[in-house]
């Protein structure tokens, strides 16, 4: 069989993106499968009760049982790692658990956090109602505001946990001032950064410590499976996350994993299509009169920044029904080919508002505070041909009187 050199860091590392996502991590077995192959196993046999021992001593490479390792699911984190230039990944059951882990793996009572306050509700929530509990506090701030950073660092702050692109407001984080800040004071990074994928933007490459996914979204870009990733040196992934994860369990399933992983194979034609498709769709909507909040399009506020650390922006954005949350519904309700729901990601286009459902659970008060307005629209933008998306978008217009 011929060798495979996916297994290889040294190898995949230097192979250029593409060849990454549909090779990196390969480990056929000895039927030299072409497509990997998917460990639907809990536990492994072993030749000898002393080969069992070694495993578990640490002195032996292999196998002992799928909360720990799993070969399916081992290929994906390598072909993670291999994309986004990091040391090390595991994969989640979802991104939420990669986020809760993340932070939860290094953190103890009394250490503080600096989070950007536009976030995904959950990632919210975690902070003020998990972290919070144990004694670990934070401060919120607007994160597209460079000082702000530098303010609210406490003697106690032990990391920076932020989005950029922000859910759903699209603000972008300046990656490299900020991750400079923190490593100059020695505070952990954590980057959630679903919206882009390793593929439109490496934060690591801007000095991040820790990379965090929902491989839900444009990973697996199929809107199939719910997986999560965590991206970052072998040291901190050995030290603190792996022994976490091992041990309170919310990890990816094999199957799940094998998805993702299939996913990858396609993300680097996906992710710069759908971000076109979205330039163009924004662009309309623009055209029309309507506010708009795309980090492509020169109106956003921090468009420069997004030009030089994301190669496209991605599938994402938001925009305003001037009228309000009536409003925002009927146009939803409008829609004949785009469809009403709060995924992202998904090669097919979806639109949903944010005020009553991905980001119900902040309240009035914590929205206002985020930015999201109740006539705010959220919508992804798929790989259907724009012109389609376009056609269904002025007609929804037409009938709210936009
Ligand atoms: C969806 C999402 C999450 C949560 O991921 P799940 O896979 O749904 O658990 C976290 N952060 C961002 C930015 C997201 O879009």
């Amino acid at each position: 069989m011929k060798k495979t050199t996916g297994t290889d860091p040294a190898i995949t590392a230097k192979w250029r993106p593409a060849t990454q996502a549909v090779r990196a991590g390969t480990n056929r077995s000895h039927h030299g499968e072409t497509s990997e192959a998917l460990y639907l196993t809990s536990g492994f046999a072993y030749d000898s009760a002393e080969e069992v021992a070694a495993r578990f001593a640490g002195e032996a490479e292999g196998m002992q049982y799928s909360r720990f390792k799993n070969p399916t699911v081992e290929m994906a984190q390598a072909r993670i790692a291999a994309m986004e230039g990091a040391e090390a990944c595991l994969m989640q059951a979802s991104g939420m658990a990669a986020m809760t882990g993340s932070l939860l793996c290094m953190l103890s009572a009394g250490d503080h956090v600096v989070a950007g306050r536009a976030a995904f509700g959950s990632c919210r929530w975690i902070l003020d109602n998990v972290l919070n509990r144990f004694g670990i506090t934070h401060t919120a701030i607007d994160g597209t505001d460079n000082a702000a950073w530098e303010a609210a660092v406490q003697p106690n702050t032990k990391a920076f946990f932020f989005e950029t692109p922000a859910n759903p407001t699209m603000d972008i984080v300046d990656l490299e001032f900020v991750c400079g800040l923190a490593r100059s004071k020695g505070i952990k990074t954590v980057v959630d950064n679903a919206f882009a994928t390793p593929v439109l933007q490496r934060p690591l490459d801007f000095g991040a410590d820790i990379v965090a996914y929902s491989a839900t979204k444009l990973m697996d870009g199929q809107g199939r499976v719910m997986a999560g990733a965590v991206c970052s040196s072998t040291a901190w992934i050995e030290e603190y996350l792996s022994p976490f994860q091992r041990n309170t369990g919310p990890i990816c399933a094999p199957f799940n994993a094998w998805v993702v992983m299939k996913g990858l194979e396609t993300l680097p034609l996906r992710a710069p299509a759908q971000s076109a498709n979205a330039v163009l769709v924004a662009q309309f909507l623009e055209d029309k009169g309507l506010r708009v909040l795309h980090p492509g399009l020169p109106s956003h506020p921090q468009y420069a920044l997004t030009q030089k650390q994301m190669v496209a922006a991605g599938p994402i954005f938001a925009f305003h029904a001037p009228a309000g949350q009536e409003q925002a519904m009927a146009l939803c309700n409008a829609l004949e080919l785009i469809d009403i729901s709060n995924n992202i990601g998904d090669s097919k286009s979806l639109m949903c508002h944010p005020a009553s459902t991905t980001h119900y659970n902040m309240g009035a008060e914590g929205r206002a505070e985020a930015g999201i307005e109740d006539g705010m629209l959220r919508i992804n933008v798929g790989l259907e041909d724009p012109l389609d998306l376009i056609e269904d978008l002025d007609r929804a217009l037409g009938k709210v009187g936009l």
